[in-house]
């Protein structure tokens, strides 16, 4: 047991960390389970050997939308064949509409091969969503939404948040939440249902403090709340890759 800083004891075997990356930076709670994502090809089979290494690591393999444009041309065929003969999920991978100089319709294609693969193999998918928050909703509904499906480090509005939980779609809240300025979305995380909220470190923050931060803006108990995004965590994740 660890206790958490508002004091309540918090059983950090039941927290889950619904979003990840080599090298785990949070290394002070290394006993919670964890999805760890690969981004792009290069660290696809550090992710896979660090899962085969540890039994609480659910591993994820995708070509995040940063790193798009420099992507070999056999990116999708090796992340297919690594998908086929690993329980892998697919992910990070997304739409990021943030840069100036962004190339839409290069990411577009590159989610949606990721999108479908999700689809035919049936694994759960890690979305990274950045002010694209229409064109992926558009997407999900043309493509419709995998078994299981997440969008990770959520940043959008309470409306959207409402909007993508009704499609199936859980959202994970990061360490942003400790950040005082973030009022707005304080407001998305009060908008999500129990059912589907997650939490995570995104490989940088204190799991103990983001589940700490996310109980107090519910007012719900940090035990509760960990208890409940672990449950979620299973849902999303373990029952597709068993
Ligand atoms: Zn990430």
């Amino acid at each position: 047991m660890m206790t958490a800083k508002n004091g309540v004891k918090l059983g950090v075997t039941t927290s889950f960390d619904a979003h990840s990356h080599l090298p785990e930076v949070d290394a002070r709670h290394p006993d919670h389970p964890r999805v760890v994502c690969g981004t792009c090809e290069s660290d696809w089979e550090a992710v896979l050997a660090h899962a085969a290494s540890d039994a609480r690591v659910i591993p994820m393999l995708g070509l995040h939308p940063w790193f798009v444009a420099e992507a070999s041309p056999e990116w999708a065929p090796t992340l297919e064949s690594l998908l086929w003969s690993h329980p892998a999920g697919v992910g990070e991978c997304g739409l990021d509409f943030a840069g100036k100089d962004t190339d839409r319709a290069s990411q577009e294609a590159a989610f949606l091969i990721q999108l479908r693969l999700a689809h035919v193999l049936q694994r759960p998918i890690a979305m990274h969503v950045v002010q694209a928050w229409g064109r992926i909703i558009d997407l999900l509904r043309e493509e419709s939404v995998p078994s299981a499906a997440m969008v990770h480090a959520y940043s959008g509005s309470p409306e959207t948040a409402r909007v993508l939980q009704s499609m199936g779609v859980f959202l994970s809240f990061s360490g942003d939440l400790l950040n005082p300025d973030r009022s707005r979305l304080r407001e998305s995380l009060q908008a999500v249902d129990a059912s589907h909220l997650l939490l995570e470190t995104d490989g940088t923050a204190d799991l103990v403090r983001v589940v700490a931060a996310a109980a107090s803006i519910r007012g719900v108990s940090a035990e509760n709340l960990a208890a409940q995004t672990w449950e979620n965590g299973q849902r999303c994740f373990r029952g597709w890759l068993a």
